[in-house]
């Protein structure tokens, strides 16, 4: 099968339904290859990475707060109400070294004049048995998480002691967010020094809730069987001794993987495999743009993904429509 495009926007985040809109009120004709479904722990798929969390409090126009799955569900009808075309897929190849831009969904082939690229980012884990078994429990609330800010706020966090696991700019700043409603909350670094900047290691080890456990890493999470997290044992790195702890929460900021392998060596990246983009949404190829997370390891919201997706709908507008008028076309 093969099928030619004006726009295809990769991803279904936040980023990837706002650029859909866009281009759908536009009268682009979008096509959606949305990720699929059924992706996994750490690889989301349809709807990206709110999916897998729990209440959304921040994003405007909710004062109840919406659960994340409920928001990606109610920006899809929003795209579909649009006439946004869909692939319920993940795209497998692309090939950007000439227009129309080339992307495969396994056999099938589809091309584009112009590219949106929100394919997200995905948090890291530690790979332990246990992280599954208790995350898909019962998403965050199961006490395994990756997004404090999403999930911490849970009354099944309030007033216990939990554990931060990461030593960088992300473990201190959830840290510090978990201190509002946690009684104390440990942050389990493998080595003796924070990776974080030196405002955010003062903040942190100067914080009274707060607890650094130096050259420590969890070697197991209690309890899967109750699909509830109970405590952790936890080894040093230094002596190999093993110890116990009671919690109620694991939250892992050990950092995030974007999701950006398969335009390897087609666009900039840096070299984590965040997208380089120039003038906010632009790539280093003329008619593709990023989006949202994988191309912003900074800010990393829901509401900004979103607004990235706009302008991305918007520069690849105008591009096209420049091309069209026969104008020489910037970006
Ligand atoms: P980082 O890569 O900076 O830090 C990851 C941390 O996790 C490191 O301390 C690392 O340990 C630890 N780690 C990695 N893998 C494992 C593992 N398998 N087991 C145990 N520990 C592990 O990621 P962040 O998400 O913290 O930050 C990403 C970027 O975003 C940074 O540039 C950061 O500065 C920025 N950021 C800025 C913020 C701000 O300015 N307010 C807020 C959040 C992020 P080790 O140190 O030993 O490598």
């Amino acid at each position: 099968m093969s099928s030619e495009n004006s726009i295809i926007i990769l991803g279904s985040g936040p980023a990837g339904y706002t650029a859909a809109l866009y281009t759908a009120r536009a009268n682009l004709n979008p096509l959606l290859i949305d990720g699929g479904v059924g992706m996994g722990q750490g690889m989301q798929g349809q709807g990206g990475q709110l999916t897998i969390t729990t209440e959304v409090e921040n994003f405007p126009g909710f004062p109840e707060g919406i659960m994340g799955p409920e928001l990606m569900t109610r920006m899809r009808e929003q795209v579909a109400r649009f006439g946004v075309r869909f692939v319920e897929d993940m795209a497998t190849k692309v090939d950007l070294s000439e227009r129309p831009f080339k992307v495969w969904v396994n056999d099938d082939l589809y091309t584009t004049r112009a590219l949106i690229i929100a394919t997200g980012a995905s948090a890291r884990w530690l790979g332990l048995d246990e992280e599954k078994p208790v995350w898909e429990g019962g998403l965050g609330g199961a006490g395994v998480s990756a997004c404090a800010t999403c999930d911490g706020a849970m009354p099944v966090f309030r007033n216990k002691e939990l554990i931060v696991v990461g030593g960088g700019d992300t473990a201190a700043e959830e840290a510090l967010y978990l201190t509002y409603y946690a009684s104390r909350v440990y942050i389990v670094h493998r080595r003796d020094q924070l990776r974080a900047s030196m405002v955010m290691q003062q903040r942190v080890v100067n914080h009274p809730k707060i607890t650094v456990l130096w050259n420590k890493v969890i070697q197991k999470i209690h309890d899967p069987e109750k699909k509830q997290v109970t405590g952790v044992t936890l080894k040093d790195t230094v002596t190999g001794e093993l110890s116990e702890k009671e919690i109620a929460g694991v939250f892992m900021a050990i950092g995030h993987k974007p999701n950006s392998e398969l335009f390897s060596g087609q666009i900039d990246m840096d070299e984590v495999g965040y997208i380089r983009t120039h003038h906010d949404v632009r790539t280093t190829k003329l008619g593709v743009y990023a989006c949202g997370d994988v191309q912003d390891s900074e800010y990393r919201q829901a509401i900004s993904a979103a607004g990235s997706g706009c302008m991305a709908a918007i520069q690849a507008e105008r591009f096209l429509a420049a091309e069209d008028a026969g104008v020489h076309a910037e970006w």
